[in-house]
């Protein structure tokens, strides 16, 4: 198989087949992200994309999802991402949707008609990092949009048929702004009503820009307390028709998922049990490890 580098895969793809189609990400300037520095952005040939399928139809002839990667597939053109899937379906006939990170960006640069068409061939259940609604912690974070293009783009998707999974990252706004952020993001979750909601928090490792404005007292992070209420804000704020709440990533305080709205009060009870729990540490920092796991 030829993946290349480190392969992330959103936790609810562990039994997809994973195929390479691009190498790196093509925004690649997050402000928190260090996943693919170093990583110079690439399309792969189709040439190696049709051997990786064949291999595929050797060792896994029945599988019935594919992800593509890397860190924004969907930034390939229409034309060669419906040759993609199209060469998917021939080597694997029982695949029934093809996944992929994308951006909002992404999104932007198709027509209507592309996307319905897309969503035709099988191209669904999109992962999507908008992050945040509030604009001020869009652009600390370099993202590329605004809420309200984030909004556009996805009621897009919605209207083409296309399912995906609206990521957001609690503490985007730091300890200045957690309330407004808390707020801003339910706004724009309700205004989209995504089918799949995947939270985590904020955290930065060595080699991006928010890993140096952490040490260097130019962004303040959310102390555990913060987090807490913020994650508390931004459930009750949400008005939702039917999403899953995917909130199992190792960087958050309180691990949980659930469907809303049946589980919100659930949701709720369980951040105020950790609050006490943890109530001689609220003023303090998370302490994390590797991919910004919680470790106190
Ligand atoms: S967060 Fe996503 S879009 Fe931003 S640089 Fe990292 S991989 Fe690219």
């Amino acid at each position: 198989m030829n993946l290349s580098g480190i392969v992330y895969r959103p936790p609810y793809e562990a039994n997809s087949f994973l195929l390479q189609v691009t190498r790196g990400c093509s925004h690649n300037r997050c402000t928190f992200c260090s996943m693919y520095s170093g990583v110079p952005f690439a399309v792969c040939p189709m040439e190696e994309v049709e051997a990786d399928l064949e291999e595929g139809a050797r060792y896994c002839p029945d599988v019935t999802r594919v992800f593509l990667e890397h860190g924004d597939a969907f930034v390939l053109s229409s034309d060669r991402l419906l040759a993609i899937a199209e060469a998917v379906h021939r080597k694997l006939p029982k695949v029934e949707t093809i996944a992929m990170y994308a951006s909002i960006q992404n999104i932007r640069t198709k027509t209507d008609a592309e996307l319905r068409e897309l969503r035709a061939s099988g191209i669904h259940g999109l992962d999507i990092g908008v992050e945040s609604g509030l604009d001020a912690a869009l652009t600390y974070m370099n993202k590329g949009h605004t809420a309200g293009e984030a909004r556009e783009q996805l009621l897009r998707l919605t209207e083409a048929g296309m399912d995906y999974s609206f990521n957001a990252i609690l503490g985007c706004g730091g300890a200045e702004l957690w309330k407004e952020n808390a707020d801003a993001t339910a706004d724009l979750i309700n205004a989209v009503q995504p089918h799949l909601l995947f939270i985590g928090s904020l955290h930065a490792e060595p080699g991006c820009r928010l890993y140096q404005d952490m040490k260097d007292g130019v962004f303040h992070e959310c102390t555990i307390g913060q987090l807490l209420d913020e994650q508390e804000r931004l459930i009750r704020r949400l008005d939702l028709r039917n999403t899953y709440y995917f909130g199992s990533h190792p960087s958050n305080l309180v691990p949980m998922q659930g469907r809303l709205p049946r589980q919100k009060q659930d949701m709720i009870d369980v951040i105020r049990e950790t609050r006490e729990a943890l109530r001689t540490q609220l003023d303090m920092f998370p302490l994390r490890g590797g991919e910004g796991a919680v470790l106190n």
